[in-house]
């Protein structure tokens, strides 16, 4: 087979920015050890995140230009709405300005005290709208989930007996919502199965829960079970999402992801009932029905982003890249979540910094170490994003201790991609080095975000 190429030919470039090892040095300190906190023009690659990071077609960027800006009804909204409707078949849909935004609408009416929303895992934003509604977030991942190292081809999965158990012993009507990401992004990007998604289904209904898909990563997802499901190797990913969505009662999405926009996202949803309610909330937080918190020529962005996204030779570079780099580190023997995900690579810093304790947030200490060798940038996907305390003060360490370079889609090239192997591959031989850190600032929600850190002496 030949090499598969960016599907693409770049019309217009941006710089990188090129630092010395001891800048870096000072950046990171300066940081106070958050990448969060450093200038993004002060990192070479920047593999934080694959939200709102998309490089936009020549096709969005006309449809930029074409975006109807007007208050009410406007033609970009229509545009929007249809082809949402198309992909989900769901007839409301509700624009919102990022994912987080159709989570807090939504929490706030179908959350509070007492309720429990079970996912298979539930994304930071996410948990933390739930939990803010006064409601518990519930994780039930399927057991071969919790092994980064060990490969399965549907670790994304909800544990369907583990959904059963939870329903029977906090009563369905203590439980507004099934939410189910796809891809399961804190889970590490890993995919869920139709047949799992089609189970999920199934024990709500038969509850009379809602099955809602956050639908970040629906065309990703999609590729994945064509690519590794029997019965889906001939159906277009169309085909797929338009199944992937039938058994779902609504659906949250931030167009960051992949609708290849900047910002956007919306709500759908069959229920004109639970629409009504949220569109009560959407004008007071985000806009009139027919922008919520957007400009036309971002809905336009995102409806043609929508289309885009499903193609096969895009999908097929897409999660190739990533697998590309992720077998790269396979064969240098560094700890990464296998198989491949569809956005991002997870190293398990539990495994690479086995010298530092979970207290001392190796992932974050992992972060680091590659900002500071390579001008890299990652996030901890760990205990410092997803820690507790106890009454004592103590840290409840989160299940999993990764780091995630999240691959902003349609930006870098191979070559940026060999540059990212070697540097990790480097730090994993230098890794004794690298030493555990201690909070000394933090806000009480997402504290990953603004939290300053220091590096532990002994
Ligand atoms: C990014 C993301 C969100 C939140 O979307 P924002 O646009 O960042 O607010 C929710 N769920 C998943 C799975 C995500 O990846």
């Amino acid at each position: 087979m030949k090499t598969i190429i960016e599907p693409f030919k770049i019309k217009s470039v941006e710089p990188i920015y090129f630092t010395t090892r001891e800048q870096r040095a000072i950046i990171l300190k300066e940081a106070h050890y958050n990448p969060f906190l450093i200038h993004a023009s002060e990192v070479l690659i920047d593999l934080l995140t694959d939200s709102g990071t998309s490089a936009m077609s020549s096709n969005q960027w006309a449809g930029i230009m074409q975006g109807d800006e007007s208050y009410a009804g406007s033609t970009s909204f229509f545009h929007f709405e249809s082809t949402i409707q198309e992909i989900t078949g769901m007839p409301v849909i509700i624009p919102t300005h990022q994912g987080r935004a159709s989570e807090k609408i939504l929490f706030s009416i179908v959350g509070g005290k007492g309720k429990y929303i079970v996912s298979n895992t539930l994304f930071d934003t996410t948990r933390a709208n739930i939990e803010f509604s006064g409601a518990t977030g519930v994780d039930l991942i399927c057991e071969e989930g919790k092994y980064p190292t060990i490969p399965a081809p549907f670790k994304g999965n909800m544990d369907i007996e583990a959904l059963k158990t939870f329903i029977a012993e906090k009563g369905a009507e203590n439980i507004p919502l099934c939410m189910m990401t796809i891809t399961n992004n804190s889970g590490g990007g890993q995919p869920v199965s139709m047949q799992n998604i089609r189970e999920a289904k199934a024990v709500c209904s038969s509850y009379g829960i809602p099955l809602f898909i956050d639908a970040c990563r629906f065309a990703e997802n999609a590729y994945f079970i064509k690519l590794r499901e029997s019965g889906y190797s001939e159906k277009s990913i169309p085909e797929i999402v338009c199944e992937l969505f039938s058994y779902a009662d609504g659906c949250t999405m931030s167009a960051k992801k992949d609708a290849f926009a900047n910002i956007g996202g919306f709500i759908a949803m069959h229920s004109e009932q639970l629409a009504q309610q949220c569109r009560n909330m959407l004008i007071l937080t985000e806009g009139f029905p027919t922008y919520g918190g957007l400009a036309g020529r971002d809905l336009e962005a995102i409806s043609i982003g929508l289309r885009e996204v499903m193609d096969e030779h895009y999908l097929q570079y897409r999660i190739r890249s990533v697998e590309y780099l992720t077998n790269q580190l396979i064969t240098a023997g560094v700890p990464v979540m296998q198989p491949a995900g569809g956005h991002a690579i997870y190293l398990d810093a539990k495994k690479f910094l086995a010298h530092i304790p979970v207290h001392q947030y190796p992932g974050q200490a992992l972060v680091g170490a590659l900002y500071l060798h390579g001008g890299i940038r990652g996030v901890e996907i760990g205990s410092l994003m997803f820690g507790k305390y106890n009454e004592q003060q103590q840290l409840i360490p989160a299940q999993q201790e990764l780091v995630r370079l999240a691959i902003p889609r349609r930006v870098y090239t191979q070559s940026h991609i060999d540059y990212v192997a070697e540097v990790i591959i480097e730090v994993y031989q230098e890794r004794a080095k690298i030493k555990g850190l201690r909070i000394v600032e933090e806000a009480p929600m997402l504290r990953h975000f603004t939290a300053k850190l220091t590096p532990i002496v002994s």
